[in-house]
């Protein structure tokens, strides 16, 4: 996304009101607001280098980085007049550490120029065939793109004489003396019998932590009350960069060598593959995962091979790297003033992305407790568009410092949920913001909001009055974990609430066909498979009813908690408070919330209405373990236990989820761990093999009596 400035329009307006000419209309946008633009994204970019490559503390995280240079190269491509030799689009790096004493290398160490997706390397590749004219075919030598501190490594005569960091690409940082503590990087070459080399060679590389080593530096700096390292990458180099090699000599750091300088008299091979290989045999680290490939197809393979095993190398990298492999065809394309033409680095899509808040909203949940969700511009993001992320609390959006019209960093936690990261607030300077407002009444009912003393939550007391709570209650409800209503999804319940034809969850047994048909998208097959849903549903298991009722806190694992305890709903509605705090994982506060529940003569109302005979909700009785000493009497406890054919009388998730409360386990496939085979109708090639394999096979008949009587 490109952050557009809106007063900036008024520009336009005054150059139409002249009737200015295209060039001046241009060169007086340039001139009134792009260029107090541009020096200001230049010093905001230099700013960074700062922090990152002298500081090894970023301000801002990459993806910030790499979207601000893409906006300032594409405004200075736009006005070609106004690029500058102190612009960061022009520099290699940042600049150099002055603690540190300065070395030049002996040929400059350069950049890369990068490409975001793997079909922008077919028209790397088509670029080079038209500039290397005669060339069919190029080989490229393919490697990781290690993500780490390149360093160039000076040998002459086979001994190790200097080190340095890529540094601004002429001049680098002299860290000769932390270096030689990386074991490694050898101090000489091997000399093998038919082994020469240069005279005067120069090793590029990268120097990086491996991801135990790194987890196992930051433990220990927070055991230190020191502050630890944000990613592997920085804490490498804020290894490296040491004034004092003894702290470096402690960190464990790790080479590979992928390039090379200067080379100078001696004997090296003329391809980069070869080098490679050769620098293995005089002792120096290379990657086993460099990859020489004879076409463009199998470079797109390597970069889909590497992708996928990129969580399990151990250490971080960041993309692929492929180069040309003739040495002389390298010479041919030579460099631009920031990178070799010869090569490219293919760049991961990032896990990350930039957007803009355009606003906050405030969802009710079941329980009455508002959850701000932010509004941003869409962005997609690992395939999945995003437009909406929850802000989780008020809390939330005070550690953020969050507010409307700020620049923010989406990421997915897990690959999964979008969340806000990070919010750029240099930004702020050209973009108008204004502070998020937290609501005082409900945004759907209108009633006053209460802030829950000492937590970060705002939450609507007016319970099922509020159609917002109803409609999730009915939604929790229905929900697979709880009742399994299939067919009756958010849009439906909507509908259902607003027509008012259901206020509880006992409303919905009472729908007849000609309410339903009434409905907007509502045909005669919905109605009827909705209608057999909810029959069907009405066969359940205690613990299902219980977690469909939402109690305030109780999740599934209490309310199979409370199933086995207690067994029955009477004994569980006239528990006190001492008896709920006995049950498993059941303390003070849920068991305070369960108590007040069925002191509630409204509830009491619906639960006992919902296991009337009017609506004739049920379950296959489970003695209370209270009665037994524990569930180990069953006769399923312990029991690998594994199903075939479909069941008759109950649905086999009901059967599951009572044999899992007598402590049964229950598996896909039969295997010689296999106790227990329960066989329904139209049994498949399971059975066989259970009866191969001498296992125990129950029909559905005999379990249910087991099941009762257990
Ligand atoms: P780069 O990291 O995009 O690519 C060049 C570097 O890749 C080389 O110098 C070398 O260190 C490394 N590399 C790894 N494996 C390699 C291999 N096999 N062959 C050759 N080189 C290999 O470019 P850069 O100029 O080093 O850094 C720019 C990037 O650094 C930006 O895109 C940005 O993401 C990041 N940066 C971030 C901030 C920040 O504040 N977050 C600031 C400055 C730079």
């Amino acid at each position: 996304m490109s952050f557009s400035v809106d007063y900036l329009s008024e520009y336009y307006f005054l150059g139409r009101l002249f009737i200015l000419n295209e060039f001046l209309y241009e060169w007086l946008f340039y001139m009134n607001f792009n260029k107090e633009y541009i020096d200001w994204l230049r010093k905001l970019l230099l700013r960074w280098n700062y922090f990152y490559y002298i500081n090894n503390n970023p301000e801002v995280s990459d993806v910030v980085y790499d979207n601000t240079m893409k906006e300032l190269c594409d405004l200075e491509n736009k006005y070609l007049g106004c690029v500058s030799v102190r612009s960061p689009t022009q520099l290699i790096g940042g600049t150099l550490n002055t603690t540190f004493k300065k070395l030049r290398h002996l040929s400059p160490m350069l950049s890369l120029d990068n490409i975001f997706e793997k079909s922008e390397f077919l028209s790397f590749d088509k670029r080079l065939r038209v500039m290397l004219v005669d060339e069919v075919r190029i080989s490229y030598c393919c490697e990781l793109k290690l993500d780490g501190l390149a360093v160039n490594l000076v040998y002459k005569n086979g001994v190790f004489v200097s080190a340095a960091t890529r540094g601004d690409g002429i001049y680098g940082e002299d860290i000769t003396s932390n270096v030689r503590t990386i074991s490694t990087i050898p101090s000489k070459f091997k000399i093998t019998n038919n082994i020469s080399f240069p005279d005067i060679l120069e090793i590029r590389g990268e120097v990086f932590m491996l991801d135990i080593d790194f987890i196992a530096l930051n433990e220990y700096l927070i055991k230190q009350g020191k502050k630890s390292f944000s990613n592997s990458r920085n804490a490498a180099s804020g290894s490296l960069r040491q004034l004092n090699s003894a702290i470096t000599a402690k960190r464990q750091l790790s080479f590979f060598c992928y390039g090379f300088g200067c080379v100078q008299g001696g004997n090296f091979p003329k391809q980069h593959w070869d080098r490679l290989q050769y620098c293995k045999f005089l002792g120096m680290p290379v990657s086993d995962y460099t990859r020489l490939c004879q076409n463009s197809g199998e470079v797109l393979q390597y970069y889909n091979d590497v992708q996928k095993m990129r969580s399990v190398l151990g250490f971080r990298i960041d993309g692929v790297v492929i180069k040309v492999n003739d040495i002389s065809l390298q010479k041919k394309l030579g460099y631009s003033f920031k990178a070799p033409r010869w090569a490219i680095a293919c760049k991961f899509p990032s896990k990350q992305k930039i957007s803009k808040l355009y606003s906050v909203d405030f969802q009710v949940g079941r329980t009455g407790i508002l959850t701000p969700v932010a509004r941003i511009e869409q962005v997609l993001l690992s395939g999945v568009k995003i437009s909406n992320v929850s802000l989780y609390n008020i809390n939330e959006i005070q550690r953020l410092d969050l507010m409307i019209g700020d620049i923010v960093v989406i990421c997915r936690i897990g690959d999964v949920i979008p969340r806000i990261i990070e919010v750029v607030k240099s930004y702020r300077k050209f973009n108008v913001v204004q502070p998020i407002k937290f609501p005082n009444y409900c945004p759907v009912c209108n009633t006053k909001i209460y802030r829950v003393v000492q937590q970060a939550v705002l939450r609507c007391h007016a319970g099922l009055f509020c159609s917002a709570q109803r409609k999730r209650s009915i939604q929790h409800f229905a929900a697979r974990k709880a009742m399994n209503i299939v067919g009756l999804g958010s849009s439906l319940i909507d509908q259902l609430i607003e027509n008012r034809l259901v206020y509880t969850p006992a409303d919905l047994f009472y729908l007849n066909e000609s309410q339903l048909l009434n409905l907007n998208n509502v045909g005669i097959k919905v109605v009827s498979n909705l209608l057999r849903s909810l029959n069907r549903a009405k066969c359940t298991t205690f613990s299902r009813f219980l977690y469909s009722l939402g109690i305030y806190k109780v999740g599934i694992v209490h309310a199979i908690n409370l199933a086995i305890f207690y067994g029955t709903m009477d004994r569980l509605v006239n528990a006190d408070i001492a008896s709920l705090m006995r049950v498993q994982n059941i303390g003070r506060v849920v068991a305070g919330y369960v108590y007040r529940f069925f002191r509630e003569q409204y509830n009491l109302k619906i639960v006992k209405e919902l296991l009337s005979s009017s609506i004739g909700i049920y379950w296959l009785e489970v003695a209370p373990l209270s009665l037994h000493t524990n569930n180990i009497h069953s006769v399923f406890f312990g029991k690998n236990i594994v199903f075939t054919g479909s069941l008759s009388i109950c649905s086999r998730r009901d059967v599951e989820d009572k044999l899992l409360l007598f402590g049964a386990q229950i598996h896909n496939n039969i295997s010689s761990k296999t106790d227990l085979l329960i066989v329904g109708q139209s049994a498949g090639s399971k059975l066989q093999k259970a009866i191969q394999m001498n296992i125990k096979i129950m029909e559905e008949m005999e379990l249910l009596n087991l099941l009762k009587i257990n």
